[in-house]
């Protein structure tokens, strides 16, 4: 069985960071297909190669010069291939990619030569074989992706599996008989042909279509975080890592704000229960997060906490709406957040008491139309009272911990009381995995922390 390890940009910075992604890849034969980010920043000051890329676009159709920023992204190149002492033809690579740029190239191809020169480095330090994503890598017109073909051109272009038909593409294969692959991220090939890039972040989709096509035995995506963290750093004081967490409570935790990997990441290695390990480049040791499909059985042996994480964003806007006898109405519901469908908003949460229905929605959803909502409602509904409020954040604590315990709720609720914040709404589902409680943006980080400090 093999493992994909997708390294992202900042692992990737320079080349005492290639270092270490050397020293992780030797250190375990397993690690067969390595993915990469484009170079990410040095330092805080620093730029990121595919932000210097788009820059580079932008400058072309505005017709300025160029020059000073395509200057950095090679001069960051030919510095990691120097310090590294490897041979690779960097300087034609760039006149190619300079000439095709001034020929009006397409932005795909311009911004996703980031990471094709990063894997071709990462190859040669590695000693392992180049495999170009615009040939393993497909999507179909639609935008989505083709994993059948990707699968099969993955397994052909690795000599993976036995299976008859497993013919690289002529072009494609520089690796005859390799152990070790880098396959650069961010980036696959149209039916036509055409390169096409992924959403920003996407070198995380990358590596999990790698580990779906290679049927891998774990998608290990490093990065500088020892992991998930149970809350924003930017709220809570070096808050500690998620050890375990399964698929759910990741896609809340990252639909909440939670700056996770991309959610386009999940699916590929969920449909094949590919378990996802997040480690840190700088701190190799370290554990990590564990995500999978299903953790009952490494839970029953290290029982959860009760909070996996904590997360929340900030701006919705609440439209509460209270019409007598209502609730006895069958579609009342339905008539309502149709409303919204009208005006394409999409609706983030719903709370319902007798007669009484609040719509929670983002408020940058509304910002052009909710005058024109709520002239809708009293016009349909006649309504007794019509509300909208904003300033609303949400905070969702997530743990599959909490099913079936009794009380969780309301030990997150009286933490909320003891410290003095107002709850405007509470949703839980049936599933028992979150509480979601909206608060005034103002009481945000201080319910963030309260919850965090108490609870973890
Ligand atoms: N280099 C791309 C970006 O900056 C993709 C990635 O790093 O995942 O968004």
């Amino acid at each position: 069985m093999s493992k994909v390890a997708k390294f992202g940009g900042s692992s990737l910075a320079n080349s005492i960071q290639f270092r270490k992604v050397k020293s992780i890849v030797d250190a375990d034969p397993a690690r067969r297909y390595v993915v990469v980010s484009a170079c990410g920043k040095e330092s805080p000051e620093d730029h990121k190669v595919t932000d210097l890329l788009y820059l580079c676009e932008a400058h072309i159709r505005y017709g300025v010069p160029y020059d000073d920023i395509f200057t950095l992204i090679e001069s960051k190149y030919l510095q990691i291939r120097d310090d590294l002492g490897l041979s690779l033809d960097l300087e034609p690579e760039f006149d190619g990619i300079r000439e095709a740029m001034d020929r009006g190239a397409d932005t795909d191809y311009v911004v996703s030569r980031g990471e094709y020169l990063a894997a071709k480095l990462m190859a040669e330090y590695l000693g392992a074989a180049f495999l170009d994503a615009k040939d393993v890598i497909f999507f179909n017109y639609d935008g989505s992706f083709d994993l059948e073909k990707t699968g099969a051109a993955l397994r052909a272009g690795t000599g993976h599996g036995a299976g008859a038909g497993n013919k690289a593409p002529a072009d494609t294969w520089t690796g005859a008989g390799a152990d070790r692959f880098v396959i650069p991220g961010f980036y696959g090939s149209m039916p036509d042909g055409t390169i096409r890039v992924m959403p920003r972040g996407g070198s995380d989709i990358t590596g999990a279509l790698v580990a779906n096509g290679t049927d891998a035995e774990v998608y290990e995506n490093w990065t500088d975080v020892s992991g998930f963290l149970v809350a924003d750093p930017r709220i809570v004081k070096d808050p500690i890592s998620i050890p375990r967490i399964n698929y759910s409570e990741l896609r809340l935790m990252s639909y909440m704000g939670a700056d996770v990997l991309h959610d386009d990441a999940i699916f590929p290695v969920k449909e094949k229960n590919i378990p996802i390990n997040i480690k840190n480049t700088n701190d190799p040791d370290a554990p990590g997060t564990l995500i999978l499909d299903d953790c009952s059985e490494q839970d029953r042996d290290d029982p959860p906490h009760l909070v996996t994480g904590i997360s929340g964003r900030r701006h919705f806007t609440a439209f509460t709406l209270t019409k007598s006898h209502s609730s006895a109405e069958v579609g009342f519901l339905r008539r309502l957040l149709a409303v919204f469908e009208d005006y394409r908003v999409s609706v983030e949460g719903v709370s319902v008491t007798v007669d009484t229905f609040t719509v929670i929605v983002r408020s940058d959803a509304v910002a052009n139309c909710q005058y024109e909502i709520m002239g809708r409602f009293s016009e349909e509904f006649r309504p007794e009272e019509l509300k909208v409020e904003d300033h609303l954040s949400l905070i969702a604590v997530v743990g599959r911990g909490m099913k079936a315990v009794p009380g969780s709720s309301g030990q997150f609720l009286s933490e909320f009381g003891r410290n003095h914040i107002n709850i405007r709404v509470i949703s839980q589902c049936a599933d028992e995995l979150s509480v979601v409680v909206g608060v005034d943006d103002r009481d945000f980080e201080r319910a963030i922390n309260c919850i965090y400090g108490k609870f973890i």
